[in-house]
């Protein structure tokens, strides 16, 4: 090895070394001029050549071109390294083209639609919507709709109660007492609640859904509440469902009478669900109890009228072929999104 040799050696030694450490490409370019540029230390050497013999600046020559080559391309590596370091460090590149984030579409709950489409049916009827509170004294709940002390509805099993006096509400009828003491006929309004009963099990919740229905007025016959009613469940289940009205007993009404339909799964033949009677039971119905007006100071020698309660749940399952309450509450999106 002669000293040229050792001398071009040095300098890719060197110069590697110092590519590597720049920080900048202000010094890469500085560092090229160094070692490449036309008074640069590789092109010095490659001068010195002219003089030894051509076997040696062959040789030489050879050596200090790969040496040129290496140096270049340590130098572009370098470059870009630098360039993709300040990239990374500016952040993500914000690509305003990309689609956006969709956010998957809701829809209202099968209680609510129901919920909806029964109030919305009343609307059509003449009847307006009241809502009301669902932590209620238990005047409203019993006392001023006729139900006495010793009624059992007002059985710890079936009533939460927070005291004496507090309770939450059983049904929506308490709604009846609260818009008769504060308007004077003629009254004609639907209340939907939530309502709670100690009970549970396929077709009971301890929290479910009822509307109440209210109109008092001179002249109301049971014939208007049967084609309120009838009319309503044509509507609902359509024109061509069976009614029948069944004697009944609630301590708020008189006469009073439970709302069947005729079966909508095996249309009136008889099967499981209606314990092949043909027919379901989907409304609680009567005249206003005179005792009742007493409470809110109707004169019921002046005034009469109907109500009627029905529950959301029943008639959604009904509507929809269910047969577990509870799936309604168990939030089961693949159950959800059916409706
Ligand atoms: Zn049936």
């Amino acid at each position: 090895m002669t000293f040229k040799d050792r001398e071009i050696q040095e300098l890719q030694e060197v110069g590697l070394k110092e590519i590597r450490a720049a920080a900048n490409p202000e010094v890469l370019e500085g560092l090229r001029v160094k070692y490449l540029g036309r008074k640069g230390a590789l092109t010095q050497i490659l001068r010195s050549l002219g003089q030894m013999d051509p076997q040696a600046r062959r040789r030489l020559g050879q050596e200090a071109n790969t040496v040129k080559q290496t140096l270049e391309e340590a130098l572009a590596q370098a470059l870009a390294a630098i360039k993709e370091a300040a990239r990374r460090a500016a952040g993500p590149v914000l690509d305003v083209t990309l689609p956006g984030r969709r956010h998957p579409r809701g829809r209202l709950h099968p209680l609510t639609q129901v919920n909806r489409e029964v109030c919305d049916i009343f609307l059509h009827l003449g009847f307006e919507t009241v809502e009301g509170p669902e932590v209620e004294l238990d005047y409203y709940n019993f006392e001023a709709l006729n139900i006495p002390a010793d009624h059992p509805a007002r059985d710890m099993q079936d009533t939460f109660y927070f005291n004496d006096r507090v309770l939450l509400r059983t049904h929506t009828s308490p709604m009846q007492i609260r818009v008769m003491e504060k308007r004077q006929p003629p009254v004609r309004v639907i209340a939907p609640g939530r309502v709670y009963r100690r009970d549970s099990d396929l077709t009971h919740t301890p929290m479910f859904h009822q509307v109440e229905g209210l109109l008092v007025d001179k002249g109301v016959t049971f014939a208007d509440l049967k084609g309120v009613l009838t009319a309503f469940l044509h509507e609902m289940f359509g024109p061509e469902v069976g009614v029948r009205f069944r004697p009944s007993y609630f301590p708020f009404t008189e006469p009073s009478a439970e709302v069947d339909i005729e079966c909508v799964i095996c249309r009136g033949e008889g099967c499981r669900v209606c314990k092949v009677t043909g027919w379901l039971e989907v409304l609680g119905s009567g005249m206003v109890h005179p005792a009742v007006f007493e409470a809110v100071g109707y004169d019921p020698e002046v005034y009469n009228g109907f109500a009627f309660g029905l529950g959301i749940e029943r008639i959604a399952m009904l509507k929809y072929g269910i047969d577990d309450i509870r799936l309604f509450f168990e939030n089961d999106l693949r159950f959800l999104r059916q409706f």
